[in-house]
């Protein structure tokens, strides 16, 4: 980690910085001047650059087109109220990106190459990172198959490649989820714990369907029996039932998110009981109705917590808490935002 590795940099001639909009930042659609790309070949990663921001020209026939073999990230880059900038937790990114890689049958990137790849594109476009309360540099780290060749088999080639994207203040009004008893995201001994695109692609359809019902977003349950409840669309999932924070524990058809874990380690720190099992579905429509579940949120990257405000479950539709009540998610969230912005003690150690 401490060898600087070569990589080649190429900058663009010119900054698209002036003519970008801040103020106007729909999620994932404005990137950055450059990009950081490597390559795997002959079963070694090499031609690490940094280049301008665009297209990569490739075969039509490579295999991540057609079989699959594509996986990404998601973390975040934090300008601090000291001007110094962060980037929160990238080491878990780093090593779920890896898993994924295992998982999917594509090479592991070294963990130097992923570091000093992110280092690299911060430094080049620091400038991207915006200032104003709330917004921060979301980086995705992307690594696909580009075998020309259409026998199915594990790849010879890929890249690897940093993007970066300057992302607004999220507000995250109440949302109102489905519970999904028909469609299934993951199912056991299958990928669902990996970060790779069939996950997202099998997703959509399901949801366009809730959507069309008048959901904002969906909660999985288990393909087996649609009794336990796995994860929202694209966040884990933690409920306050008792006074305690309980969570769908991680398995195979569970992402092991990098903001359920940090806001676990928070939660346990604030001396709030965290139980990691097993949830229900049953249970948590008694809890609404009896009144001992008092939050539920999504936690994810994008938006840190969402709360949600309501439920639709077999046809019937149940109204959780007012969330201006719930103390314990605004509490953790705002902890966390703290931390990342340098306004709070980075007791963990978790910004980089
Ligand atoms: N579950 C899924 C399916 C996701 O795509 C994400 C976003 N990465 C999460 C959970 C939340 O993970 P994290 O907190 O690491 O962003």
């Amino acid at each position: 980690m401490n060898d600087t590795l070569d990589m080649t940099i190429t900058k663009a001639e010119q900054s698209r910085l002036t003519v970008t909009d801040f103020s106007q930042l729909p999620f994932g659609k404005v990137f950055s001047d450059h990009m950081f790309i490597a390559e795997f070949d002959n079963g070694t990663w090499g031609n690490l650059q940094v280049v301008p921001y665009g297209p990569i020209p490739m075969s039509p026939a490579i295999s991540a087109l057609h079989y699959g073999q594509a996986i990404f990230e998601g973390m975040k880059a934090y300008r601090q109220a000291n001007g110094k900038i962060s980037v929160f937790r990238p080491e878990k990114n780093f090593e779920r990106f890896n898993k994924s890689a295992v998982r999917m049958s594509m090479p592991e990137i070294p963990k130097e190459i992923f570091m000093q790849g992110i280092a690299a594109l911060i430094d080049i476009d620091e400038k991207w990172i915006p200032a104003q309360d709330g917004y921060s540099l979301y980086i995705r780290p992307v690594m696909f198959a580009t075998d020309p060749y259409l026998g199915v088999k594990p790849s010879d080639k890929y890249i690897f490649a940093l993007l970066t994207t300057p992302t607004g203040a999220y507000y995250s009004k109440a949302l109102k989820v489905k519970i999904e008893t028909e469609y299934t995201r993951a199912d056991d001994g299958g990928v669902g714990y990996a970060k790779t695109a069939g996950n997202y692609a099998r997703s959509l359809y399901p949801f366009a369907e809730a959507q069309k019902e008048g959901f904002d977003q969906l909660i999985w349950t288990d393909a087996a029996t649609h009794e336990f409840i796995e994860e929202a669309g694209t966040a884990n999932l933690i409920f306050v039932i008792n006074g305690k924070l309980v969570t769908p524990s991680v398995r195979s058809t569970v992402l092991d998110g990098v903001t359920r874990d940090t806001i676990i380690q928070l939660a346990k720190k604030a001396g709030i009981e965290v139980e990691e099992r097993r949830v229900s579905v049953k249970e948590v429509i008694a809890g609404i109705e009896n009144g001992s579940l008092t939050d539920a949120f999504a936690a994810g990257t994008a938006a840190t917590v969402t709360p949600i405000g309501e439920i639709g479950y077999q046809g019937k539709t149940y109204k959780l808490s007012d969330p201006a009540t719930r103390t314990i998610s605004a509490g953790i969230a705002k902890t966390l935002n703290d931390i990342r912005y340098g306004l709070a003690p980075d007791e963990f150690g978790w910004n980089w």
